[in-house]
C-alpha cells in the first residue's frame, strides 16, 4: 500500500464512520517508531506508521486511522480532541477506534527514568531527587544555599 491508497482509505473511513469528509493529507511515515499514528494540529495531516500494517494488518490500522480521525474531526470542530476529553473518549468508542495511538511490540517505549540519585543538603537536610548523575559542586541548596552531597539510591 502506498500513500495514495492510504489517502483514499482514510477518506473512505472518514465518510463511513464519521459522516464527514477528510480534507487533508494522510501519509505513511516510517520514522514513527513506537506510535501507530499521529495527527498534526497545525497542518491537520495524519501520519501512519507503515510498520503497523505489517505487524497488525488492516483491521488494526483501520482502528488507528479512526483514532487519528477522532483527533482530526474534534479539533476542526473546536471540540475536545485530547485523549482525556470526554468528547474524544465518546467518539472513539462510537467509531470503535483503537484506544491508544498503539505502540509496536518489541520496540520499547521511551521509559521514564527512575530517580537514582539524590542531592542532600549538608546544612538543612533537604533532599533533591535526580534521575541522572550530577556534579553536586555545581549546585546549592534551594532552601538555604547550603552545600550539597550526591547520594546514589540503590535498587
Ligand atoms: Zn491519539
Ligand atoms: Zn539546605
Amino acid at each position: 500500500m502506498d500513500d495514495t491508497q492510504l489517502q483514499a482509505w482514510v477518506e473512505e473511513i472518514s465518510l463511513r464512520s464519521f459522516g464527514v469528509p477528510f480534507r487533508h493529507q494522510a501519509s505513511f511515515n516510517p520514522r514513527l517508531r513506537t506510535t501507530g499514528g499521529r495527527y498534526f494540529l497545525k497542518s491537520h495531516n495524519i501520519e501512519i506508521n507503515p510498520a503497523q500494517l505489517q505487524t497488525y494488518g488492516t483491521d488494526e490500522v483501520e482502528k488507528i486511522i479512526k483514532h487519528e480521525l477522532c483527533h482530526y474531526h474534534l479539533h476542526l470542530a473546536g471540540r475536545g480532541y485530547k485523549h482525556r476529553d470526554p468528547e474524544f473518549k465518546a467518539l472513539l468508542q462510537k467509531v470503535e477506534g483503537s484506544r491508544y495511538c498503539q505502540t509496536l511490540p518489541g520496540k520499547a517505549q521511551r521509559r521514564t527514568l527512575p530517580y537514582r540519585y539524590k542531592l542532600i543538603c549538608v546544612q538543612c537536610g533537604t533532599e533533591y531527587m535526580r534521575k541522572r548523575k550530577v556534579d553536586p559542586a555545581r549546585y546549592r541548596c534551594g532552601r538555604c544555599s547550603g552545600v550539597l552531597k550526591l547520594h546514589t539510591i540503590k535498587g
